[in-house]
């Protein structure tokens, strides 16, 4: 049984013969949405599901185009525990949007602040320092940073604000990937595929770089999980 716990089924060609497969697997995926109105759309395709989620996204790079989906945000908040992906995107490409995505993520934070119940998947590139700080600022409990590729002096902090990292193939393949991987506490460690944006997403061959088992990381999952009950 792998987890996935950063999974963007709803951008696959079938996206319900994927679900349906993992399902009847065991497998366990949170599904990403890149804006509300994708949440929206596909919600009903994954109700009745036992261990596929689908949570409500407004994907950092995104911000720019799409202000109108915040209001979007806000009427489908309370109907989901599973918040993601969202986040800051501050690489050469997406930092003329920075200061529309930080007064966004402020909009979105503050809708679910100190919310125990709430998961929350998080996209971090070049801006993982001031994403941390307002995770912090607005009491947000439940993290996963996905695909973290920030600096190794940071994951400390990340691990003391009591979040979690979920990890894929590719960061198997870099050095950079590597020291990361090696960093991370193993008890902080969820798995992912971010299919399929990502070209290596095999989580047995995460699992076998990393040295850990499937039940390790279910192990890990429910920790996480079991926060968030009443
Ligand atoms: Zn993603």
């Amino acid at each position: 049984m792998t987890i996935d716990t950063h999974c963007h089924y709803d951008m696959m060609e079938n996206p319900t013969d994927y679900i349906s497969k993992a399902e009847s697997q065991g497998d366990i995926i949170i599904g990403m949405t890149n804006l509300p109105s994708h949440y929206r759309m596909g919600k009903a395709h994954v109700v009745g599901y036992k261990h596929i989620r689908l949570s409500l996204g407004f994907h950092p790079q995104l911000a720019a185009t799409s202000q109108h989906e915040l209001l979007m945000f806000d009427s489908l908040v309370n109907f989901t525990s599973y918040i993601g992906e969202i986040g800051l995107d501050f690489s050469s490409a997406y930092s003329n949007s920075k200061d529309i995505q930080i007064k966004s993520l402020r909009h979105i934070l503050s809708k679910i602040s100190g919310d125990t119940h709430k998961l929350v998947s998080v996209h971090s590139r070049k801006a993982e320092k001031e994403l941390l700080a307002l995770l912090l600022e607005y009491r947000i409990p439940n993290v996963i940073f996905h695909w973290y590729s920030g600096s190794i002096s940071l994951i400390t902090n990340i691990v003391s604000a009591g979040y979690y990292f979920s990890v894929n193939e590719a960061m198997t393949k870099s050095a950079n990937g590597r020291k990361i991987l090696s960093t991370i506490p193993k008890e902080r460690i969820l798995t992912e595929s971010d299919a399929p944006y990502n070209k290596h997403y095999n989580i047995r061959n995460t699992l076998e770089y990393l040295n850990m088992s499937e039940k390790e990381i279910y192990q890990n999952f429910r920790c996480l999980i079991n926060r968030m009950k009443y």
